[in-house]
């Protein structure tokens, strides 16, 4: 019997695969997709050269240096500094909120921190935060809540900011200065060569088999020990009940033009749209084309899982699933990843998951 199965070949199930077979073990990656990376699977379009993300666009960032110095051994990375624009009242402003971006919406001229920090004191709601609504409220105030974050989580999650838990909009800062990146950690940058590639090279290792287009089966997969990076429910073919995912659909286009849009992200928060942002793929590697390639982003309960819905209702379901999952453990079963801890992590979270499970069970 082989020694490790791994059900899924994303960032979690690569980066274990790879600690496992760098011990010495034998390591079976069974992937149901035809393809490894998960949902950072990216290609380039033939036609114009250009790379597309087929599950939406992915920016590595990290504060973590035990994660960054494992990427690296798989990859040269690009260093980038992603800006995001939303598309408000006609103008295309600084996503997260900075001082720009309230100087441009209100018609003023915030011109450093302690201006901008008044401003922010006058319209920033206090209370207890119980939800993403309070969250943001308490970040940016009643008016660029509505006209930023509001509508834009509707879209995104279809449920009122009131019913998420905090977390989600925890996720945007806001600023009192005229920083206009989206990210403040201390590593941004994306694989030099790809996602794919990226993967490919974790993967890279004489020890590792992967098999593409294979369904989990408990009944042929066997192994001294199993980690699962799929949706912990289906694992448990949903004894304690579904637990709800976000999907996204992208409407790919093809522009004759250099230049579409003013940032690699533009969020459209207005209900007038039915996306969510476009993502302009060419800035991302500086590409030089004639052409762009735009997604528009689309938000779904129906499809491929990407997030999971962080309310308070999927939490009970899941700490179910957790308990079952725990006491799994004894028989070398364990489960790992966006999917499988119902978390809606980054990329570098995703990672570190896998490399301290690793930990926990070797270096005890
Ligand atoms: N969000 C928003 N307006 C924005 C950007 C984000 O309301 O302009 C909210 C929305 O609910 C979103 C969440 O903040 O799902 C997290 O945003 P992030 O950019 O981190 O989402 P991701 O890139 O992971 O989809």
């Amino acid at each position: 019997m082989i020694e490790n199965i791994i059900v899924g070949a994303g960032l979690s199930g690569a980066t274990l695969a790879r600690k496992l077979a760098d011990k010495g073990d034998k390591v079976l990656v069974i992937e149901k997709r035809e393809h490894i990376g998960g949902n950072t699977y990216d290609y380039i379009d033939t036609k114009t050269g250009i790379r597309l993300s087929k599950y939406g666009a992915h920016i590595f960032h990290t504060n973590s240096e035990v994660v960054w110095s494992f990427v690296n051994q798989f990859s040269e990375w690009n260093m980038y500094k992603h800006k995001v624009l939303s598309y408000v009242n006609g103008k295309h402003v600084p996503v997260p909120v900075n001082i720009t971006t309230v100087n441009e919406l209100f018609d003023l001229k915030i011109s450093n921190i302690s201006e901008m920090q008044s401003w922010l004191k006058e319209n920033q709601v206090k209370g207890e935060i119980n939800n993403s609504k309070d969250s943001a409220l308490a970040k940016v105030g009643q008016e660029l809540y509505e006209l930023m974050f509001e509508n834009y989580t509707i879209k995104q999650w279809d449920l009122n900011p009131s019913e998420l838990e905090a977390s989600v909009l925890e996720r945007i800062p806001v600023r009192d200065t005229f920083n206009d990146r989206y990210f403040s950690d201390k590593y941004e940058a994306l694989p030099s060569n790809g996602y794919t590639e990226f993967v490919k090279n974790i993967l890279d290792h004489k020890n590792i088999t992967v098999e593409l287009n294979t369904e989990y089966n408990n009944s042929i997969h066997k192994s001294n020990k199993l980690f699962f990076t799929g949706k912990i429910d289906s694992y448990f073919a949903d004894k304690f009940g579904k637990l709800e995912y976000r999907s996204l659909n992208f409407n790919y286009k093809t522009y004759d033009i250099e230049d579409y849009q003013p940032a690699a992200v533009v969020n459209y928060p207005s209900l007038e749209y039915p996306f969510t942002r476009k993502i302009d793929y060419k800035k991302f590697y500086n590409t030089k084309s004639k052409y762009s390639i735009i997604a528009e982003e689309f938000s779904s309960s129906i499809g491929e899982e990407y997030y999971p819905v962080p309310t308070k209702k999927n939490r009970d379901i899941y700490s179910k699933y957790q308990a079952e999952a725990k006491k799994l453990e004894k028989n070398n079963i364990y489960f790992v990843g966006r999917l499988a801890e119902y978390k809606y992590f980054n990329m570098d979270q995703a990672i570190l998951s896998a490399l301290e499970l690793f930990d926990k069970i070797y270096k005890k």
